[in-house]
């Protein structure tokens, strides 16, 4: 659906990389979802603060997109604006012990750099493949930490285009919950780098290593696709409910790690909701446990989300 020509000729006149009709699927890693009707690629805080007052001018819808790896965008696309962000909103600059990191870069290349330099204690984040904006709105992490007890401050660009600075305080940080002002955009956040980078290196390479015998991840998956209850793993409990191999259309749960809902190559975002939503009335049914999607929905789903519906 084009956006309204006004903003359209507002956002041509800001000379940022703007693509109308833009198909998502491949910026995602279940590669499934519709096109956004404009994505807009910004490469600074004030290009970011520009787009969001727009939006917020012409009550256009926006949303980031970070590396696609925890959200599920519906067959119909996203109404509005999506944002990349790249250049200064994924660097990262080291002093002494703090590490300043932009929204946009992604967690890999941020472990990369950090064994090349030398920078210790972020082995919480190793094998989690979105970017440190969507770490932090997920408070992403593994059983060595989350992003959460690495962060010293988070840097939001608000709707109406100011800049505002969060400590972890202000986040609410939960099991993969985070609670950010609403409309507020991660532009950067600061580290507090702690540790043996050595030490760091060692606990990565194997927890690296286990990950790769344990996880299906030569197919298209959003990691685990349900919280763990407390006190239980959600791959067990759908394990113990027969589930694995599972299939709805071209979506099935994988037979290595039962947490993970697989694109087999065919699957629509339809057949991968509708097998999360199976999965999970199904485990409620045998095991007694609800358990609740990890997993974002996004764009044009024409009816209420995950809670709403089972
Ligand atoms: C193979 C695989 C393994 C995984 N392993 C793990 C794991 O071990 N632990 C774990 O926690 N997760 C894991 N995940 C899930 C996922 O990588 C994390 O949830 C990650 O934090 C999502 O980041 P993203 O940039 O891809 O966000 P996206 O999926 O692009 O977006 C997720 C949400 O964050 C919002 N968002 C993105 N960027 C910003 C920003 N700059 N400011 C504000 N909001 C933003 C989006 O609007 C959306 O609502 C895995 C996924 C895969 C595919």
């Amino acid at each position: 659906m084009p956006l309204p020509a006004a903003l359209t000729t507002a956002l041509r006149s800001l000379h940022l990389p703007f693509e109308e009709d833009a198909p998502l699927a491949r910026r995602t890693w279940w590669r499934v979802g519709g096109p956004a009707d404009a994505l807009v690629t910004v490469s600074t805080a004030g290009q970011l603060a520009a787009v969001q007052r727009l939006a917020r001018d012409h009550g256009c819808p926006l949303m980031v997109l970070g590396n696609g790896s925890n959200v599920l965008i519906a067959d119909s696309g996203v109404r509005g604006i999506v944002l990349r962000l790249v250049d200064e909103l994924s660097q990262s600059t080291a002093e002494d012990d703090l590490l300043k990191v932009g929204g946009g870069l992604r967690l890999p290349v941020l472990l990369a750099r950090a064994e090349k330099q030398g920078w210790p204690g972020l082995e919480a984040l190793a094998g989690i493949p979105g970017t440190v904006g969507g770490a932090i709105r997920m408070n992403a992490g593994t059983s060595l930490g989350e992003i959460g007890d690495l962060l010293e401050s988070v840097e939001v660009v608000l709707p109406d285009g100011s800049i505002q600075t969060l400590s972890p305080a202000d986040l609410h940080l939960g099991y993969r919950t985070c609670v950010l002002p609403p409309g507020a955009i991660v532009s950067s956040a600061t580290l507090r780098l702690r540790g043996d980078a050595a030490a760091s290196n060692e606990l990565i390479r194997t927890f690296l290593e286990r990950r790769k015998a344990t996880q299906p991840l030569d197919m298209p998956s959003c990691g685990s696709t349900f919280r763990n209850p407390p006190g239980d793993a959600a791959g067990r409990l759908i394990e113990a409910s027969g589930l694995k191999g599972l299939r709805i259309g071209g979506a099935v749960v994988s037979e290595k790690h039962a947490n993970f809902l697989l694109n087999t190559g065919e699957a629509t975002a339809e057949d991968l909701r509708a097998l999360v939503e199976r999965v999970r009335q199904l485990v409620a049914e045998r095991q007694g446990v609800r358990l609740h999607p990890e997993v974002l929905l996004a764009g044009d789903w024409g009816r209420p989300g995950w809670d709403a519906d089972t």
